[in-house]
């Protein structure tokens, strides 16, 4: 895997989970890094380029758990406990993507694979495990 130095990337446009797509928007927002919309499905990411590459993936990664805390329909008793469990997951994974880049690549590496093997069972291949 390549590493483009120094080039800051462009956020996704948008994530799919459980069949129904987010979209990922950069645009100002009072107050906050960023915000989970549950009736629009949007994340809304504050575009500030003077945040740390870290911040914005800590926001980002914030952001998502709180869209993957709706999609999976888990409760809690109050908004507040929503936001101490999604704050301290995002840090904590946050922390582990960057400080463990083989980490990072083995998601990548194996969702490509799984990719690849739906591929093959959607074109009639064996459904046995798929050899690259
Ligand atoms: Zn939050």
């Amino acid at each position: 895997m390549q590493y483009p130095e120094a080039e800051r990337p462009e956020m996704p446009e948008y994530v799919d989970m459980n069949e129904r797509r987010w979209r990922v928007v950069p645009s100002k927002i009072q107050g906050a890094y960023g915000c989970a919309d549950y009736n629009n499905r949007t994340v809304t990411i504050n575009p500030d380029t003077n945040m740390s590459m870290t911040d914005e993936i800590d926001t980002l990664v914030h952001e998502l758990l709180h869209v993957v805390w709706y999609e999976m329909g888990i409760r809690a008793k109050k908004e507040a406990n929503e936001e101490y469990v999604v704050t301290m997951l995002a840090r904590g994974i946050t922390q582990l993507m960057l400080r463990n880049i083989h980490l990072v690549e083995y998601f990548v590496h194996a969702t490509l694979h799984e990719r690849a093997a739906r591929q093959y069972e959607d074109e009639g291949g064996e459904d046995e495990e798929y050899e690259d």
